[in-house]
């Protein structure tokens, strides 16, 4: 098992982490050097914060760490495709890949790939898709919104 799997099934797993607190299950990890330096999970219900996305998580608690606001040697490891805001956010902290599980199927803009592609901050982040969790990620979010649909 090399390292990428490991790190996508420990965002999965912070995915789950939403799912018990009812909310939409999201998760990310923050790596540097090999080593996860944090996690985030999507908190927007509990915190009443549309910013508290999993991957803003992850980046303000990475940041603390490292008492910087660069993470320019830093990957991310998330469940989902992120949305604008976080392309954005992932973009000014420098992170260097971003690793995603699924997706986002809600609309084919392509608004992930355009913002991650500007040069308009003239940082280079890259980033790929690892089917590993694929439809593990994938199903979970269908779950839980199929299951809001019937409540
Ligand atoms: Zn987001």
């Amino acid at each position: 098992m090399n390292n990428q799997i490991n790190f996508m099934e420990i965002a999965f797993l912070e995915a789950k982490k939403s799912l018990k607190k009812n909310e939409v299950p999201i998760g990310a990890v923050i790596v540097k050097n090999g080593k996860i330096i944090s996690k985030g999970h999507n908190l927007r219900e509990k915190r009443k914060n549309a910013l508290m996305h999993a991957e803003i998580i992850a980046i303000n608690r990475a940041c603390k760490k490292l008492h910087s606001w660069r993470l320019d040697d830093c990957e991310m490891y998330v469940t989902l495709e992120p949305c604008p805001m976080c392309a954005g956010a992932i973009l000014n902290a420098r992170i260097k890949k971003v690793v995603y599980a699924c997706e986002e199927k809600t609309s084919s803009d392509k608004i992930f790939e355009t913002i991650m592609k500007s040069n308009r901050l003239n940082h280079k982040c890259n980033f790929m898709k690892d089917e590993t969790f694929e439809e593990e990620s994938s199903k979970l979010l269908t779950d839980f919104f199929k299951s809001k649909r019937n409540s």
